[in-house]
């Protein structure tokens, strides 16, 4: 309770002898000292109300010519924000009314009139008056002035059970100052049903002294229907007992607000392209099941890792914003798949997670394999229709898991593993497969080292004339002797080009390769005219010194540019068509050649890639089927003659067999690459393929 010491008053009342009357009862009072000032003249009033100098009003309401409710109207059309209470004399009754609503903080009648009476009442409305500035200074404090000043009032007075409401109270909600009832039922029964039992309960909570003021966000029912978001906050009124006599309170709308920090409490924990759940919001959901699980031995869960195949694929060839509209496609499928329970989350790029609660491994594996087969229907996005598969690693609580961390990591190691089985596949974790993992980890750290050490390689693969059968040129292919191993490029080129390695091995393969054409040359007058393939990640290719890095190995090798052919993938051209360009013809300009790569394993359609200065075309492997379906032979022929429009040659990759040879013969194919002709070997061994 405020400890009130001395109260500055001031009396407005034409009468003397009720001037004496009260300033006895002032004076009587033990619990606080009154300074008591007297006027009773209207003007005078005024004026020391515009000055401020009194804590509280002490108004009669007949003053002659005047009134002591125009006073009343008056000071709080000025501004003023002091309590004031209106004196009545008997009979007066209905003045209480119009009194409340032009704002006294209490009424009096003055042959009823104690020095207690007086006493309390100038007591509480100064409390109440200090508790109503107290929640305007805090509402500033919470950044709400700009709305404070439409705030709407309410005081409960618990005594009789009736609630003043405000009339800027009424009109947040659409109603007129006569549409609501001074009864808190008008209150109480607009709050939504789901919010009341709780607004009741911190009230309460409140009047009881357990809490220090009331502050509660709930929704209310407006003259429409529709709910707003509404912020109450009250202190209460407390007798010298303690018993809590009225609570007075604001009600601020904040339904912008709450629509805006929902927004923001939504994107913290969501995924803005696809909606889904994010890693924190997920994170936060294994921990939970993971205690439950620590509880209850019979509360399993499992958590699934989904990774796209070959996603990167569709997003080098089709470019972001498809590739944006398949994940979200992706997402849809996942959500339409699992059951309400459980939780999908996109965890970034192509990554997803799942949260199932089961009571078997199978039911994690039937869960995997639902979603794989959803997934195999094809998507369609934009004009294109997009196969896609998942490969999906799981990891079960029954392992006994300590960290929720560990639960992720272990799914993610197997959908490692279940990713070089050969995609599309699930498999479940199991303890073999962290040490694989920590393997991948050495084995990135030791690639690193392979330049320094000398351990990279060059293999090459001849490229046959289909026509003479002869050798015309060489693929050069990375390899890294690691130990008794040659690790191939299959396994180094991903591991490079995540690392950004691919920079420094990519050109050590390319000034390699052409010193070693070099050497060929010098030697061996049946090699002068051969050719030297050599592959560029689409990351080298973004290099701005590419075209002076190839200018000095050409020039320090001795190698002509005519006889380096750069080979490229679709992907180089995807993001930045113009540039690409540019780049290549700058290229071509120096005289180098450039072919494209793993043609058809992209989205690229031929025809778009006409403005490409590209000399050959090469036709991935995929389009070589090994048991003569023709259907593959007939896209490689239309692939070829498109080809040859455009001004192109062209390659076929990956033959294997005599069969093979022929019908890409027979299709009038120029050049060709596979295992029949000779896998990629080392430097002497190609020679030796020279010269039949
Ligand atoms: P690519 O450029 O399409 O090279 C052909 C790949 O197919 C080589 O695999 C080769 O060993 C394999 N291959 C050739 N003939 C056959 C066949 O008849 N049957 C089968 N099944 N496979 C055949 P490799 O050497 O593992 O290289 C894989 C990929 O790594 C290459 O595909 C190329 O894109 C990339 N790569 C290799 N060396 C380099 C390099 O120095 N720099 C860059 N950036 N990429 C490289
Ligand atoms: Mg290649
Ligand atoms: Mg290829």
């Amino acid at each position: 309770m405020i400890d009130i010491r001395e109260v500055r008053v001031l009396l407005v009342e034409d009468d003397e002898d009720d001037y004496v009357l009260t300033r006895d009862l002032l004076t009587d009072s033990r619990r606080t000292r009154f300074v008591l000032e007297w006027t009773p003249s209207y003007g005078e009033a005024m004026a020391a109300i515009a000055l401020g100098q009194h804590d509280v009003y002490l108004v009669d309401y007949r003053l002659g010519e005047h009134d002591g409710l125009e006073i009343l109207r008056e000071a709080r059309a000025t501004g003023c924000v002091r309590p004031i209470i209106l004196l009545t004399g008997q009979g007066d009754g209905e003045v209480d009314i119009a009194a409340m609503k032009a704002g006294a903080a209490d009424y009096l009648v003055k042959g009823q009139l104690d020095s207690q009476i007086l006493e309390r009442s100038i007591r509480y409305s100064l409390e109440q008056n200090r508790t109503l500035e107290a929640l305007r200074e805090s509402e500033e404090r919470y950044a709400l002035s700009a709305r404070g000043a439409n705030d709407g009032l309410w005081v409960w007075d618990l005594r009789d059970d009736t609630v003043y409401y405000s009339d800027r109270w009424k009109e947040m909600l659409g109603f007129t100052q006569d549409e609501v009832t001074p009864s808190p039922d008008e209150w109480f029964s607009r709050v939504h049903p789901d919010d009341v039992a709780m607004l009741r309960a911190d009230i309460d909570a409140h009047r009881h002294g357990n809490t220090p003021s009331i502050e509660h966000e709930h929704r209310m029912r407006c003259w429409d229907g529709r709910y707003r978001w509404m912020l109450a906050r009250g202190v209460a009124v407390r007798d010298a007992g303690g018993v809590a006599t009225r609570v007075a309170g604001s009600q601020t709308d904040i339904t912008e607000r709450k629509i805006a920090t929902d927004r923001l409490m939504h994107d913290a924990f969501h995924d803005g392209l696809t909606e889904l759940p994010n890693r924190a919001l997920f994170m936060d959901r294994l921990e939970n099941s993971l205690e439950r699980s620590r509880h209850y031995t019979d509360s399993q869960f499992a958590v699934l890792f989904l990774d796209l195949d070959r996603f990167k694929v569709v997003n080098d060839s089709l470019g972001h914003a498809l590739g944006d509209q398949l994940l979200i496609a992706v997402a849809d499928r996942l959500r339409a798949t699992l059951g309400p329970t459980d939780t999908v989350a996109r965890l970034g790029g192509d990554e997803f997670t799942i949260l199932l609660e089961i009571d078997h491994l199978a039911d994690a594996v039937r869960t995997a394999e639902r979603l794989q087969e959803n997934l195999r229907i094809p998507f369609r996005v934009g004009e294109h229709e997009i196969f896609s598969t998942a490969s999906i690693g799981i990891a079960l609580s029954a392992t006994g898991y300590e960290r929720s961390q560990d639960v992720l990591r272990d799914a993610d190691i197997a959908m490692y593993r279940a990713k070089s089985r050969g995609r599309a596949v699930h498999e479940v974790f199991d303890k073999t497969m962290h040490e694989r993992a920590v393997k991948l980890l050495k084995f990135e750290t030791e690639l690193r080292r392979s330049i320094e050490r000398d351990e990279l390689r060059v293999h090459y693969q001849p490229v046959v004339s289909l026509e003479t059968n002869g050798v015309v040129g060489f693929e050069a292919l990375v390899r890294w002797q690691l130990g008794d191993e040659l690790v191939t490029a299959d396994e180094i080129v991903p591991i490079a080009e995540d690392t950004g390695l691919i920079l420094s091995i990519g050109l050590w393969v390319l000034r390699e390769s052409l010193r070693q054409l070099a050497a060929w040359q010098r030697v061996n007058p049946a090699m002068a005219k051969l050719d030297m393939h050599v592959n560029l990640s689409a990351k080298q290719f973004l290099q701005p010194n590419l075209l002076e890095q190839v200018a000095a190995a050409l020039a320090d090798s001795g190698v002509v540019p005519q006889r380096l052919h750069l080979e490229v993938t679709e992907s180089v051209i995807i993001d930045n068509p113009e540039a690409a360009a540019a780049l290549l013809e700058r290229l071509r300009e120096t005289g180098v050649r450039i072919s494209l790569d793993d043609f058809g394993t992209g989205y690229s359609s031929l025809s778009s890639l006409s403005q490409f200065p590209f000399d050959t075309l090469k036709i991935d492997r995929s389009f070589i089927s090994t048991n003569g379906d023709r259907r593959n032979d007939e896209i490689v022929r239309t692939i070829s003659n498109l080809a040859r429009i455009l001004g192109m040659d062209v390659t076929v990759e990956g033959l294997e067999s005599a069969d093979q040879v022929g019908r890409m013969r027979e299709l009038g194919i120029e050049f060709a690459q596979g295992f029949f002709f000779s896998p990629p070997v080392d430097a002497e061994t190609a020679e030796g393929l020279v010269n039949f």
